[in-house]
Parts: C-alpha cells; structure tokens; sequence
C-alpha cells in the first residue's frame, strides 16, 4: 500500500529548546517547516530544566568567555572538541541576550540586568573560585524558555505536528536523507514527511536507566533512526550522573542550590566534599561530586537505616531565599520526599542523568561520520542538535547550565546551516518507491505477533542492566557480563508481543516502537564502555583507574551492524586562540 505524503522545505523532529530554537531560524526565513513532537512542544524535557543556562555576561561580578572555555574544556576531561567549545562560550551572550528580547521571564538583580547564580566547574580565573555565570528564572530556568520560545514560533507561523512520532529517517541511494516516516499517535496513520532538510532534535535517552531525572518520553528515539539508518553514534559510554536526585524517587535537586549556598553531608555530619575538591567543594563538577558521594556510600558514611543516601542542607539558607530561589525545589522536596528543605535536609543520591554522547555533528548541525580516509564526510539532509547530537561541546562530562545554552547557540547555529543549504540549492530528491518499506514493516510484525515477550518486561530488564552493569562505576567483569545480557536483551525485543492491540490512542505500539529505540541506545552505551580501558569525566572503570591520553584521547564510533567500533580523533585546535592542554582534573 502506498504510504501518504506530504513535502516540507525542513522537517524538524523535536520541540524542545533545540527543535524550537532552529525551526524559529527557519520559519523567519520564510521556509516551509514542520516540528514534530510526541507531545504538546511546551511538555518537551527542557520545561524540567531548573538551575540556568551558562553565558560569561559579567552581570554580578567579572567574567568572560575564555574563562567559560576553559572551564567547559576541563569539564569536559578533554575529550571536547576545542573549535565547537569555543564557538558555544563565544555565542552565549548572543544567544541568552537574544532570548531575553524574546521575551524570557529572566530573574534580575538590583541593577535590572539578568541575575546569575554559581554552578558546579564554573570559575573565574582558570580555576581560581566559584564564579556566577547561571543566568536564571527562579528554579524553572527551562520552563520559562521553553514557552518564550514556543510563543515565538507561533509568532512566526511554523507548523507543528503534535503527537507525531518519527520512527525512521529515509535515505537514498547516496545516502543522503530526504525525510521521514512518521505515525500520527491517536490515529495510527502512517506518512511519509519529506525535507529538504531533516533536523534531529529529539532530546536524551535517560530512560536506559532505572533510576533517572528523565522524562518517560526520553527514549533516545533520534539515535535510534540513527542507528537503523546505518550512521554511528558517537561517545555513547559517557552517561552523566546527577548528584542530587531525590532519593527513591530519581526527580531531580538543581545544583542551584548548591550555587545558592546549600552542600552535603555525610551521616557523621560531616561536609565531606572538603576532602574531595579542597578549592571549590560541592561545586565541583558533576562527575567528580557523584563518584565522592558513591564513595562516602561504599565505604559506610552513608545516611539511613541501609546507608545508602547522602543529605543535602539548605535549610541555614533561609526561608527567604528558599522561596524566592528555589521554590520548585522545596515542592519537589515536600512531595517526593516528604521533607521541606526549610526546616530538613533533602536525602539525595546520584541519578542518571545527561548524554554527553550521541549523534555525531559538527558545530553547524551538520551530522558528520568518517570518510574511510581519515577525514569527514557530510551526510546531506541531516542535521542534529540538542542533547541528541554529540558536537562534541561536553566530552566526557557535561557542566551544569551548558545544555541549555547548547540547546540556544547549536539549535540556532543548524537552523543558519540550514537556511544557507537550502538557498545553495538543496532540493527535494525523487523518492524511491520502497521508501518506508522497512518502517511497515516492523510495524507489521508487531501488529501480526500472537505470542512472545512483553514490551513493558523486556524495557524494565533493560533498565535494570545498564544501572547495575554501566553505572557511576563500572567494573571489568560486570561491564563483560553487561554487555552480554544487553546483547541478549536486544535480541529478545525483536520478539515483542502487544497484548492489547485495542490500547487507546496506540500507547501501547508506541511504547513497543519506543524500546526499538531504547535498545540501540543501551547497547551503542553498554558495548562503548566495554571497550573505553581508560577512566574519563563519567567513565570511570576501576581496572584502569585513570585518564591514558597516550592512548585515549578520541572519539567513539559505534554502528550498529556488526556492533562494530571506530575511533575519531579529539578537536584540540580552537577556532581562533590557543588550545588548552591537557592537564591533571583537580578542583
Ligand atoms: C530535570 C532536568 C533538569 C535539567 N536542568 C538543566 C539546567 O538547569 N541547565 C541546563 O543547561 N541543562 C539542564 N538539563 C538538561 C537539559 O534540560 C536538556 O539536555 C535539554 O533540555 C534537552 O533539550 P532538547 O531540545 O535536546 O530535547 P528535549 O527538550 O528533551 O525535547 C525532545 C523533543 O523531541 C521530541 N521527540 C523525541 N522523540 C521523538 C519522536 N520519535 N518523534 C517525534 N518527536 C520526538 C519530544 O516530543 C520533545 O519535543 C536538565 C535536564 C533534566 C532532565
């Protein structure tokens, strides 16, 4: 059966910060251009965002760009490419001054200009202290620029498909993208959306773990098309660790309130961050503060009864503060962990959190891969952005705040890359006539299976691995075994049964469409931090203990036929200054 049709100048999949941000540059452009969203775009996962988005404005004290990339490099264990972190630290005033004529609802200090708060590894100096760089909305930094960009877009008339979800992309036979099959979710409808351009903007993949600050809809569905459409995913063993989720629950506990002032405690009361980064504390960076707290666990200074949380204090803040800074935050503490932060400690463990790896792209959106004789290659029609595409800005360990000002200068960055393309004569390219052929059908198969194993099943025994096997640290033998039952997982889940084929609106197809999408994200992890025999940003494995820039220092390249790995090398030149080399990670 032919499958419907419709043509766009540019399909962007994804309405969170990043999708929003470059599909604003291309409905001003006047071009033709459709957002996809699996929900409303204003419920994409960067409403969550709490703390701020990072930009060296020097509103409060001095700062400036060359200190943020330093910062964002060290961050990054040195594994960031140094020409794309330089081009983000550059652009952030641009971009957050821009929002801020959006419209965005910015905090504001004394002086009227955009209040700032610390952040984890953000310093003055090279390294000297703390310094306040966060420029935020309360604790709803996301939230308050995820509508001001939504608002935007409908000011600029750019098409949404709400409740869509992409499910492949299409190639030709050059390889070139030219668009995607997609399922309209209430109605099952099948379509092909063709583009001139196809921009992936769909988020992280937080939902490979058990325990998680993610949303339900965070499923690593770009990586997944990906994956499928025989492209690489890059860097996929780093996973980011949050300090603070809350204990049991996985919601998250911004790092503003550490930026604020608040710190941790161990069950001797003691303020243990002291011992592990002398120089700034619990503000360093976030790999670093979830290893010393998985640390303080294991060796039995952990809190309660099981020793197995670690107690957040804010309550010397100050009711003021709490409610003027931080008045999302005390709500979360109240409902999911039944204490208000005003009065008691907030129990808190680490919690999967961010992927720093993903699609890999250059600065421009453009996705790259390897041309098999050292260089790259251009993949025409695709571009990627946000927390799905690996530029690579966060390396092997993202800073707090820099996600969101990577959602503004990247989603921008593409949606000019693409403007520019399309003006330089990217066309619409004939489909073939099997065009979505292998999307039907797998589509088909899950519709006809009358037996085999339950999605919901195979998606908890999946979770339940990557947090025991891939966690905050990671040992030889159980990544082996890992890697092993992920392996068998994945088979299994081309076996998957959907028991109530009359679920309402296809919840229960989506969520089996969801998995495909889950798996190749868990195994492109499990199997690249098989391989990484060295200890970097969130990758810690305790055979090899350290960083082995002799032998490490670059990308990975995982494709999913063969399981196959490559490596890349790391971008150490900047654009315009001098590279900052490696060096010993202390805080
Ligand atoms: C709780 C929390 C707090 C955070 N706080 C901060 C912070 O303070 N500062 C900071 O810098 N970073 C923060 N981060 C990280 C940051 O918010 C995210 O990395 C960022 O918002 C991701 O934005 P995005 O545009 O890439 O994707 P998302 O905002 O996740 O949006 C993804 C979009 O893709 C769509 N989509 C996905 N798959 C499909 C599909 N198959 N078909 C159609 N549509 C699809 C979704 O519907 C959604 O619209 C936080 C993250 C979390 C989870």
């Amino acid at each position: 059966m032919a499958i419907a049709k419709r043509e766009f100048d540019a399909v962007v999949v994804g309405a969170g910060g990043s999708g929003l941000r470059a599909a604003l540059q291309l409905a001003e452009a006047n071009l033709r251009v459709a957002v996809l969203s699996k929900v409303f775009p204003t419920r994409s996962h960067t409403v969550a965002a709490q703390g701020g988005v990072s930009a060296s404005l020097g509103n409060d004290e001095q700062d400036n760009w060359h200190w943020h990339m330093f910062d964002t490099v060290k961050g990054s264990d040195y594994l960031g490419d140094q020409d794309a972190i330089e081009f983000m630290c550059r652009k952030a005033g641009e971009v957050v001054y821009e929002l801020e004529h959006f419209g965005m609802p910015f905090d504001r200090l004394e002086s009227g200009k955009i209040y700032q708060r610390p952040f984890g590894g953000h310093t003055s100096n090279y390294g000297e202290r703390p310094v306040k760089r966060a420029c935020a909305a309360a604790d709803r930094t996301g939230h308050a620029m995820l509508h001001t960009l939504y608002q935007r877009n409908l000011r600029a008339r750019t098409q949404f498909f709400v409740e869509w979800l992409a499910l492949d992309l299409i190639r030709d036979a050059e390889g070139d993208v030219i668009g995607v099959v997609a399922l309209e979710m209430e109605t099952g409808e099948v379509m092909i959306l063709q583009a001139r351009a196809t921009l992936l903007a769909t988020g992280g993949a937080g939902r490979i773990f058990a325990s998680s600050t993610n949303a339900f809809i965070n499923t690593g569905d770009g990586l997944g098309m990906v994956a499928r459409a025989g492209l690489p995913l890059q860097d996929m063993e780093f996973y980011q660790f949050h300090p603070t989720g809350v204990y049991g629950a996985g919601v998250l506990i911004t790092e503003g309130v550490r930026g604020e002032g608040g710190f941790l405690l161990n069950k001797n009361g003691e303020r243990f961050m002291e011992r592990y980064a002398p120089t700034v504390k619990d503000l360093a960076s976030r790999d670093v503060v979830s290893r010393a707290m998985a640390t303080e666990i294991k060796e039995g200074r952990g809190c309660g009864k099981d020793g197995d949380y670690i107690l957040l204090k804010l309550d010397h803040l100050g009711p003021e503060i709490i409610t003027k800074r931080l008045p999302g935050i005390r709500e979360i503490a109240i409902r999911f962990a039944n204490v208000d932060p005003v009065k008691e400690p907030i129990p808190v463990v680490p919690t999967a959190h961010y992927m720093m790896g993903g699609i890999p792209a250059n600065y421009h959106g453009q996705v790259v891969v390897p041309d098999g004789r050292g260089g790259e290659r251009v993949i025409k029609g695709l571009y990627a952005a946000g927390e799905c595409a690996c530029v690579s800005v966060h390396g092997a360990n993202r800073l707090g705040c820099n996600s969101l000002l990577d959602l503004l200068v990247f989603g921008k960055s593409a949606g000019e890359r693409i403007v520019e393309d399309l003006k330089g004569g990217l066309a619409h390219k004939k489909l073939a006539k099997d065009a979505g052929e292998a999307t039907m059908a797998r589509l088909a198969r899950l519709d006809s299976a009358t037996s085999g194993e339950s999605v919901a099943e195979i998606g908890a025994e999946l979770r339940r691995t990557m947090q025991l096997h891939c966690g905050v640290f990671r040992f030889p033998d159980s990544l082996a075994e890992g890697v092993k039952k992920i392996l068998d997982i994945a088979e299994r889940a081309r076996r998957t049964f959907i028991r109530d084929k009359s679920s309402v609106f296809n919840t229960a197809r989506i969520e089996a469409l969801e998995l495909d999408n889950l798996v190749e994200t868990a195994v492109a992890t499990m199997i690249s931090a098989e391989a990484r025999k060295e200890s970097r940003g969130a990758h810690d494995r305790s055979d090899y203990p350290k960083r082995d820039d002799g032998n490490w220092m670059k990308h990975t390249l995982w494709y999913k036929e063969g399981n196959r790995l490559e490596y890349k090398p790391v971008k150490l030149k900047p654009l315009t200054v001098e590279a900052f080399e490696p060096k010993a990670r202390v805080y």
